[in-house]
């Protein structure tokens, strides 16, 4: 089969969260598998941009409202990635180094996906399966059965993988002259709670429609920001596939952003190192457990519990644990982290940036990572924590609850609570550092989360099965 990715992020291009690492490593592994998968993303003024050799595949022009954009596609020449990377190029929206966050995000996004469909219904060919990812690509299945231009590609086969159900780009429907000449017979299809929903759109008109676990699928018939009953109604055509980890990039035995290489075979000493480069730099002591939360400060994440509950945590057990946080989001938690860094000089430390080697180092040199999530998908942070030797302590919620068992439970491995609550982290904390002292049962747990199998190559091959099923 022929499969085109539609995606705003894919790693190394460019990421703001786990959608690029999935977009990064699912069509490498279906290619591996024998199809052919290719990917087209916006051209994001990126270090990979400038790093790598391109070709121009094919210019372009057309109309979105009032305006007239020429847009070019280029492509990756050296093949890098393992598939076929193209990008859109539109002078003056694509070009920008951000992803998300600009004021014209919905045109932008709404261009990008029209230049794709006029790049696609020039192909000589047509490919088997259009699979596009999140809101801002989710207009295209209905721009392939619905808007003139492109209907010839009405019989192509569409499948939408959410990756969070929060974010649906909602647009007025003063906005819907955007679109390219449509039925308006069609109109519903567009509409959720009387604005255009490009997610709910999606959720429509694709063939089939996935999320990253199956237990958020069920989650979100009854938490989905406004979408709950859209996804009972459609329920017949949903399920949830659980992301992998794309082992080539997430390895500790050729990780060459960490200090010293590892696996199962000397676990111990090898976190052992890296936890020391990690304490050195920000001058905690090494025989104590060290906690990291890594990701987007956001409430979905419930990183605005991590304030109080550290600093509870810290009343409680101080001088028994050091804390590392690196991310960014909300400035009011951003304020709210440094400002308790005075306090606790040589035991917590916060980073408010964005820093993948750093990320890389933190699963490996860390003891435990905290994700007391609110809502998660699926989440990677804790599968490459896994992966690392690191356990994960985590709220029991979406693909959270899919891939972490309890070190209570048969076969478990890591440290589960039930709300994202100040006092169920704080429970979650006390255990792991009792668990830290008991060195023959921390090491027991580490061989054994380290041996779970997190590839894609299961989860590449149900997406495979679920394309031939349409
Ligand atoms: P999200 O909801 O943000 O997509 P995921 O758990 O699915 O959450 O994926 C998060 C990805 O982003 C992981 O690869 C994680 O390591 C990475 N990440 C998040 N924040 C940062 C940061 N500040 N620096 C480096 N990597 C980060």
């Amino acid at each position: 089969m022929e499969i085109l990715h539609v995606s705003a992020e894919c790693y190394p291009m460019a990421k703001a969260g786990g959608l690029a690492d999935v977009v990064g490593a699912l069509p490498k592994y279906q290619q591996s598998l024998g199809h052919i998968a290719k990917v087209i993303m916006p051209m994001h003024r990126t270090k990979f941009l400038y790093d790598n050799e391109w070709v121009i595949e094919h210019k372009g022009s057309f109309g979105m409202g009032e305006s007239r954009f020429d847009f070019t596609i280029i492509k990756e020449q050296s093949n890098k990635l393992g598939f076929d990377l193209f990008c859109v190029d539109i002078y003056g929206l694509l070009d920008r180094e951000k992803i998300y966050g600009y004021n014209d995000d919905t045109e932008r996004f709404t261009a990008f996906q029209i230049a794709v469909m006029e790049w696609v219904a020039q192909w000589e060919h047509r490919p088997d399966v259009v699979h596009v990812h999140d809101h801002h690509t989710a207009l295209i299945p209905f721009m392939m059965q619905h808007c003139f231009a492109y209907r010839h590609l009405a019989a192509v086969k569409t499948v939408l993988t959410i990756h969070n159900a929060q974010y649906q780009g909602w647009m007025g429907w003063d906005k819907s002259i955007y679109l390219p000449a449509w039925d308006t017979w069609k109109g519903g299809l567009l509409e959720w709670n009387d604005t255009i929903n490009p997610l709910a759109c999606g959720v429509k008109c694709a063939d089939k429609v996935t999320t990253v676990s199956p237990g958020y699928m069920e989650e979100i018939k009854n938490n989905a920001n406004g979408l709950e009953f859209l996804f009972n109604l459609e329920g017949g055509k949903c399920s949830g596939i659980i992301n992998g980890i794309d082992y080539a990039v997430w390895d500790p035995q050729k990780d060459t952003y960490i200090l010293d290489n590892f696996s199962t075979k000397d676990v111990e000493e090898g976190k052992q190192l890296n936890k020391k480069k990690l304490c050195n730099d920000f001058g905690f002591d090494i025989s104590l457990p060290l906690f990291v939360f890594i990701g987007r400060l956001v409430g979905e994440k419930a990183a605005d519990l991590l304030p109080v509950a550290i600093k509870l945590a810290f009343e409680q057990m101080y001088g028994q644990f050091s804390f590392l946080i690196l991310g960014s989001g909300d400035p009011g938690v951003e304020f709210s982290l440094l400002e308790m860094q005075n306090k606790l000089v040589g035991y917590y430390n916060t980073q408010i940036s964005y820093n993948e080697k750093l990320s890389h180092q933190m699963y490996a040199g860390a003891d435990f990572l905290l994700m007391p999530s609110r809502v998660e998908p699926c989440g990677l942070n804790q599968l490459y924590a896994m992966r690392y030797g690191t356990v994960p302590v985590v709220r029991r919620t979406g693909g959270l609850q899919d891939t972490v068992i309890d070190f209570g439970d048969e076969n478990g491995y890591g440290i589960c609570f039930n709300q994202a609550s100040v006092g169920d982290i704080l429970h979650g904390m006390y255990r792991a550092v009792e668990l830290f002292n008991d060195e023959n049962k921390l090491t027991e747990l580490r061989q054994r989360m380290m041996k779970v199998e997190t590839s894609w190559e299961k989860s590449a091959l149900q997406y495979i099965h679920l394309y031939l099923s349409i």
